[in-house]
């Protein structure tokens, strides 16, 4: 396994293709249809990065990752922004939020690819020092 990464999104369609295109990469998927579902999932795996839509039912992308990043335990994960709404602001609110990156649907899946490796390459996926031996 390349690493491990955490999708939260609610269209299943987007859902399933996202965790197609990462499978065949060799990357470890691990799926959430609600962000309350999504938080437990970041504690319990610690996913190198988490594919956060923005537009959930219940609580949405950006409380989701103001939660994360607020959280000592979960606040080093790199969460990318999803998002079907390309509006102005949208980039500023997922970055005030606390996102390390950002993509706009529908995925260009050459593009997406490319996108993920140059996230993950960021991240200590690579490493087997456990995170820990991180932590300030
Ligand atoms: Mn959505």
């Amino acid at each position: 396994m390349k690493g491990r990464i955490l999708i939260i999104e609610d269209n299943d369609l987007n859902l399933e293709l996202v965790t197609d295109l990462l499978e065949v990469e060799g990357y470890g998927v691990w799926q959430a249809r609600l962000a309350e579902v999504g938080l437990n999932l970041a504690s319990e795996v610690d996913p190198h990065l988490i594919l956060m839509d923005l537009s959930l039912p219940g609580l949405d992308g950006l409380a989701a990752t103001r939660a994360l990043k607020s959280d000592p335990d979960t606040r080093h994960i790199k969460v990318i922004a999803l998002t079907a709404h390309a509006m102005k602001g949208d980039r500023e609110s997922a970055m005030n939020a606390g996102c390390d990156g950002y993509l706009t649907k529908p995925i260009d899946t050459r593009e997406f690819i490319r996108q993920i490796t140059g996230f993950m390459a960021s991240t200590n996926s690579n490493s087997i020092i456990p995170r820990q031996h991180y932590a300030l």
